[in-house]
């Protein structure tokens, strides 16, 4: 499986990484070696001293597609999780300032928890207005709503797939909204999926 991620999808967040509003949206990978499930402990890794979350809605692809249509694409996922797109922050700042690709500073191992429960969005009060938030320590540090997406899940799902297969069982990061912030040794982290607690682990 693969893990298609997409940056700059909420305008207060691009706002505050000085990004400009995409035109198209932004993907990259991460590879299966990224994943972390079960809330399992992440540990921050030796090569950055600046590791931030970014709290997303994650889409589990249930089809095989390449060139998805559009006004098709929602035939393509059923369910969604919660994930976080570690990142670290100080390497991908350097890449950036170098045109360098982001893979040290997005794609290292366990730079991607997931839950491990994926809710039916048959089973969402709204499917189209998911609100999700991001607890650290207890405090609400993120938050938001799927309809702030720029790019909604079927622009993404189609967007994607004119350049890669999607394939049963990938994994679409739906970008994340503002309030990103660095993580430290101890801390408990919990992400919500509308009330529900779908995933909470601590950083060591
Ligand atoms: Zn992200």
């Amino acid at each position: 499986m693969k893990i298609v991620c997409i940056g700059r999808n909420y305008e207060e967040h691009a706002r505050e990484l000085n990004n400009p509003k995409p035109e198209q949206p932004v993907f990259f990978l991460k590879p299966d070696t990224a994943l972390l499930r079960n809330n399992q402990p992440f540990y921050i890794p030796a090569f950055s001293n600046e590791i931030h979350y970014e709290v997303e809605l994650v889409y589990k692809i249930n089809r095989l597609g390449k060139g998805i249509d559009e006004q098709f694409a929602h035939r393509y996922y059923s369910e969604v999780g919660i994930g976080i797109d570690f990142t670290a922050r100080d390497l991908q700042r350097d890449c950036k300032a170098k045109g360098l690709p982001w893979e040290c500073a997005k794609a290292f191992d366990s730079s991607a928890p997931v839950s491990m429960e994926f809710i039916p969005l048959t089973q969402l009060p709204n499917p189209k207005a998911i609100t999700f938030r991001l607890e650290k320590n207890g405090l609400v540090v993120q938050q938001g709503s799927s309809a702030d997406m720029i790019f909604s899940v079927d622009e993404l799902v189609a967007h994607v797939s004119k350049f890669i297969l999607f394939r049963m069982g990938d994994l679409l990061f739906t970008g994340t909204p503002a309030g990103v912030g660095p993580v430290a040794s101890g801390d408990h982290l919990q992400a919500y999926i509308e009330d529900k607690l779908m995933l909470d682990f601590y950083v060591k």
